[in-house]
């Protein structure tokens, strides 16, 4: 039979066992509604804050600054509506052309009540610099909200400088950090941001999961109405199951951080030196500082989708544009928003290793993509 070859870990990343089996015991024995008064709520009730703990800790946060949420997309949803619905005087919010589609939409949303939204176009190596964001804030800026990492080329963004900038002008700061969390060392208190985003898919934890950091004293008005759950800022009774697997996940990542980038920087210079001895022609999107094993490759000439879909019938699943695009066979508004010439964006596909990526991958990939577009 033919071995699957897993290389699109930027869309997801397979469940750790150890999240799996500290998962069970909280679908099948201690069911319990964490929010009930009785003897049977107390061991997961007990779960919950534990898993906040270990949440907070593993990105230097207070654990009531942890809220659970459904995953990336509503945490940045909740940010950004809830900022703007807030009463102030201040309503303009700033963000990038380049942002996920959680964000760009929740941005259009509020736009198209009325609320100013301005966009930063980055540079063509994928970032937002301190000067790009000098060009555009007002005192009247509410929110700034940046990407920590890329989905689609990896570029790290410079989250602390751009933070400051905000502060600076009596502005809050929220980062999307879906991509980061898990893979490179975040410490919130170091960056200084006011919110951050984060989803436990996309760090070997549970699906439907993930969580918002919200700053002690920052004001947000909740964004579920409903119950008191979660300090009555997101009503919903908690999926104890899926937390806790999201707080192991974690936990277990940044454990091995260092460890695992280094064996999946390693992977990638494998799957390049392959390219580059192969004499393959090609171009690598994004500037120095990316996401380890988040390759953004344009072919010049050829076309991503049948790149793509060749990998497939070889047993290998990567990604032209950002997975919640692939139905759609337009230029991404990312390789876009780069200003990527015409020929480079439509041959462009992303590789994406994981922790579980090994080195006969690396090869495998290499070997099949030389086949591919020679
Ligand atoms: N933000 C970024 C940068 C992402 O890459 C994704 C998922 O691809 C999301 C937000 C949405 O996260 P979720 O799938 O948890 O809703």
């Amino acid at each position: 039979m033919k071995q699957h070859i897993y290389a699109d870990n930027a869309a997801t990343t397979q469940l750790d066992k150890t999240a799996f089996e500290a998962m069970t015991p909280w679908l099948i024995e201690e069911y319990g509604n964490a929010s009930q008064p009785y003897a049977f709520a107390r061991k997961p009730k007990k779960a919950l804050a534990e898993a906040r703990c270990t949440i907070a800790e593993c990105i230097g946060a207070l654990p009531e600054e942890i809220f659970f949420t459904s995953g990336g997309t509503e945490s940045d949803n909740w940010v950004i509506k809830s900022s703007a619905f807030s009463d102030s005087e201040k309503r303009g919010m700033i963000t990038s052309t380049f942002e996920h589609y959680a964000v760009l939409r929740s941005c259009a949303a509020i736009e198209h009540l009325g609320y100013p939204v301005a966009y930063m176009c980055p540079t063509k190596e994928g970032y937002i610099t301190s000067e790009i964001l000098w060009k555009y804030i007002t005192d009247k800026t509410r929110l700034v909200s940046v990407m920590y990492a890329n989905n689609e080329i990896g570029s790290i963004q410079p989250i602390c400088e751009l933070c400051e900038i905000a502060h600076t002008h009596g502005a809050l700061f929220h980062t999307d950090a879906v991509q980061a969390v898990g893979h490179i060392k975040i410490n919130v208190h170091e960056l200084g941001v006011d919110f951050l985003s984060a989803s436990a898919h996309k760090f070997n934890g549970p699906k439907g999961i993930g969580f918002l950091y919200i700053r002690n004293g920052v004001e947000l008005l909740p964004y579920e109405d409903g119950g008191a759950q979660e300090s009555a800022h997101r009503a919903g009774t908690e999926n104890v199951a899926a937390i806790v697997g999201m707080a192991t996940a974690l936990k277990t990542n940044c454990d091995l951080l260092e460890q695992n980038q280094q064996h999946i920087l390693n992977l990638e210079r494998h799957l390049v030196t392959q390219l580059n001895e192969a004499g393959v022609v090609y171009k690598r999107n994004g500037g120095d500082s990316k996401l380890p094993g988040l390759l953004s490759l344009s072919f010049p000439g050829k076309d991503g989708e049948t790149i793509l879909h060749r990998m497939d019938l070889m047993g290998i699943s990567i990604s032209t544009g950002s997975a919640c695009d692939s139905v759609n066979t337009e230029i991404s508004h990312v390789l876009r928003a780069i200003r990527l010439d015409e020929d480079y964006a439509k041959g462009t596909i992303r590789i994406s290793l994981g922790k579980n990526s090994t080195e006969a991958d690396a090869e495998k990939i290499g070997c099949a993509l030389i086949r591919i577009v020679s």
